[in-house]
């Protein structure tokens, strides 16, 4: 099989609500997704995306995406998409880095591997374990009571476990803290999100004030330097999110015991290839994992919770349905939130599929016409 064509569509994708990160620090009302489809010689095609979490929560923007697909393009048509590996290494030298704008291209890869198959993804990532995924809420920054009322709408879509973002001032987030762990009821799961907003001086602050409530906190400070910081001067389970960019990252944090729980994107990872590796590495090493992505459409959740169905608890956390928060999803089938769980389809491949007369036509096309 080989690469024929790939072509390319950008995407807004409205925000049901605006969202704020850390106090405000980031706050946005639409996502700017790129879908990506591969066709081959064999008239059948597979699917990507990606979306990155707006241009101000990783080193990662969707133009960036665009001309890294057009960079790559002349690299990948005629290569055989199952060969999976080949394919990402032959990116690596071409474009050494930029993983994220890799992401899109290796999904629509790994739809066509697994399409090839007749099996679902999960059973190419290792094989559908039991039982279902759960899901987390991603719950924006601001006062308590703004806290709990966006707590309130994900408890109605079934969502019992909390992701709550906080940060940016130590005696709003001590009490902020207090005050949401106070309301969770029993079943529910609860993590603070600081996305790298302290200091390590003000995350110890923060963390050894609130430790009766023995939360995970996830990604307090910028570095994986700084959380070895707080490591040892709290005694809270800590979650390492946005620092985990790469597998040398893993293997230091492994080597470094930074933290028990990672939180792994599969852009900013760099897509499904990778994401599957640091999956064993953190099973070997005893690590917890969120199995997710930065945004998106169905398409790019679907491919994470293929990803997470085929990882076993307790290593599996949870995992996260951008799509929840949007009011444009062209996408038939694919993962649903079924009362805060989910579970990967049962069809062919990533199983969810863009509508093509919703999306228009292409931004780009690449391969002969
Ligand atoms: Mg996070």
């Amino acid at each position: 099989m080989k690469i024929t064509r790939i072509n390319v569509w950008a995407l807004e994708l409205p925000l049901s609500r605006p969202y704020s990160l850390a106090g405000g620090r980031f706050h946005f009302d639409h996502l700017d997704s790129t879908l990506v489809r591969l066709d081959t010689d064999e008239g059948i095609s597979g699917w990507g995306e990606g979306c990155p979490w707006g241009s101000t929560y990783l080193p990662a923007f969707a133009g960036g995406i665009r001309a890294g697909v057009a960079e790559l393009a002349p690299v990948i048509l005629g290569m055989d998409p199952c060969r999976t590996e080949v394919v990402y290494r032959a990116m690596n030298s071409a474009l050494p880095g930029h993983p994220y704008i890799k992401s899109a291209i290796d999904m629509a890869c790994w739809d066509l591997a697994a399409i090839c198959a007749g099996r679902p993804l999960c059973d190419l990532l290792g094989g559908r374990t039991a039982g279902r995924v759960r899901l987390h809420s991603s719950i924006p920054s601001g006062t308590p009571a703004e806290i709990m009322h966006e707590i309130e709408i994900a408890r109605e879509l079934g969502y019992t476990f909390h992701s709550v973002k906080i940060g940016a001032d130590v005696a709003a987030d001590i009490e902020r803290m207090r005050f949401v762990d106070e309301q969770m009821a029993a079943d529910e799961e609860l993590t603070f999100d600081c996305n790298r907003s302290w200091l390590p001086a003000e995350a110890i602050t923060v963390l050894n004030a609130t430790r009766e409530l023995n939360r995970v906190v996830e990604q307090p400070c910028d570095t994986i330097e700084q959380h070895l910081q707080v490591r040892r001067n709290v005694s809270q389970p800590l979650a390492i999110d946005e620092s985990l960019k790469t597998m040398n990252d893993l293997l230091r944090i492994i080597e470094t015991g930074a933290c028990e729980v990672v939180g792994m994107k599969l852009t900013r990872v760099g897509g499904l290839s990778i994401a599957r590796k640091i999956r064993d590495l953190c099973i070997e090493a005893g690590i917890q994992m969120n199995i997710e992505d930065t945004g998106g459409t169905t398409l790019q959740a679907t491919a994470a919770v293929h990803l997470a169905h085929a990882t076993p608890e307790p290593f599996r956390r949870a995992t996260w349905l951008c799509f929840d928060k949007l009011t444009r999803n062209p996408v038939e089938a694919g993962a649903v939130n079924i009362d805060g769980w989910s579970v990967a389809p049962e069809l062919p491949g990533i199983g969810a599929v863009p509508d093509v007369d919703a999306l228009g036509e292409p931004i780009a096309v690449y391969g002969p016409s």
